[in-house]
């Protein structure tokens, strides 16, 4: 029985859907009606395979950590998606996605980016492939994260400032939204996490799902069984994540842990718990979990990781919260960069701020000496550094 996969209407049990403008219907209808029978097809995915192996640099190994394994009393192997071309997951969304633009006849690719990881994936599959890019940034991230701005630029994209609001990724989306209201023939707007109208959370999740085939396969040859006892991922919208859980979803064996960014506490108000704190509404597409002020509008999120701090969460992720499928940890910014300075340590491994609450998360469980552990290292850590080393002076 597939119990938390999204249903014919695009709905995550009471989440999800697609709360869009007018204008924007025959884009997702057509969008609806293709997704799966491209992602499905036989071409399709030899194309897609080959450029995860040959160009992203997959399978990433699953990586048996030993000295942190032994520090938490358990067997933990580490998913390494920092070690793909542009040291994240994002690109092989990005790649997913652009190919299924090219079959749909589509030469423009629009996107929004927050810090710039999934701005980058973009712009360089846009390179690859020989796409016109636009990317939609919020000015106050512009000059927050010049280098990937200056990525963005090198590969050929143009960076369109948004000045809207707090002129951070919740605007940026609200400018690349409309945007392709207005430009919704020829362009594709590339969406860089398990969010916004269906089909983008369950076309990500599949596109992400790689990660998932690839710890089946991996568990099998090393453990001689194909699921862990835990699964543990960080979540932003929820992309990571999906591909980590995507076939271990109806799985009860394995038990699902989600961290998302604590940033200052729970009880201030600087904080992006979504799935702990936030309420239903609707935000960018979806009925889903929302950060929001007593007038139903989306708050600001924080979180000291530039890709956890976004106001609402995928719908899958509503749905796992409310059954109780998965454990939710809020990872505040000084337990992620405790955790990061540990891995680093211990297993000389600089991961990603966002991957460091999927490690903080470690702390607040209780293992059995013989537990088999997945948790997935989302990214690497360069373009972190500089927090990391000024945190706390
Ligand atoms: C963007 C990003 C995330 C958060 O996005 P998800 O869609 O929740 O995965 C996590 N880790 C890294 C390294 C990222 O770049």
């Amino acid at each position: 029985m597939k119990k938390y996969q999204v249903n014919q209407e695009g709905y995550y049990g009471e989440f999800g859907g697609a709360y869009i403008p007018e204008v924007l219907k025959p884009r997702i209808d057509e969008l609806r009606n293709t997704y799966l029978q491209v992602l499905e097809d036989e071409s399709f995915q030899r194309e897609f395979h080959q450029l995860l192996r040959d160009y992203v640099g997959r399978p990433s190994p699953l990586y048996l950590a030993h000295r942190l394994s032994e520090k938490y009393g358990c067997k933990i192997y580490l998913k390494r998606e920092d070690l793909n071309h542009t040291g994240a997951h994002k690109i092989n969304n990005a790649i997913g996605q652009a190919l299924l633009a090219k079959r749909m006849g589509k030469k423009h690719i629009i996107a929004e980016t927050g810090a710039g990881q999934h701005g980058v994936a973009t712009a360089t599959v846009c390179a690859l492939m020989d796409m016109k890019c636009t990317i939609f940034m919020g000015k106050t991230d512009m000059e927050r994260q010049r280098v990937n701005v200056e990525k963005m630029k090198m590969l050929g994209a143009e960076v369109v400032p948004a000045t809207s609001g707090t002129m951070t990724l919740n605007d940026a989306v609200n400018e690349a939204l409309q945007y392709w209201c207005s430009h919704a023939e020829d362009a594709y707007y590339l969406i860089g996490s398990a969010v916004g109208p269906h089909p983008y959370p369950d076309m990500v999740a599949r596109l992400q799902s790689v990660i998932s085939e690839e710890i089946r396969k991996q568990l099998m040859e090393q453990e001689g069984r194909d699921y862990p006892d835990y699964l543990i991922a960080c979540v932003g919208g929820g992309s990571n994540a999906a591909g980590t859980i995507y076939h271990y979803l109806d799985d009860e064996r394995v038990k699902i842990v989600l961290a998302e960014g604590g940033g200052k506490g729970l009880e201030t108000n600087q904080t992006a718990a979504t799935m702990l704190l936030g309420k239903t509404g609707i935000l960018h597409g979806a009925k889903t979990l929302i950060i929001q002020n007593e007038k139903g509008e989306p708050e600001e999120a924080y979180s000291i990781s530039p890709g956890l701090d976004y106001p609402g969460v995928g719908p899958l992720y509503a749905h796992l919260t409310q059954q109780k499928r998965a454990s939710v940890f809020a990872i505040n910014d000084d337990e992620a960069i405790r955790a990061a300075r540990l891995l680093t340590r211990l297993e000389g491994i600089i991961p990603a701020l966002e991957s460091s609450h999927a490690l903080g998360a470690l702390e607040k469980m209780d293992f059995h000496p013989t537990d088999i552990v997945v948790l997935t290292v989302s990214g690497r850590g360069d373009k972190d550094i500089e927090t990391y080393l000024n945190y706390g002076k």
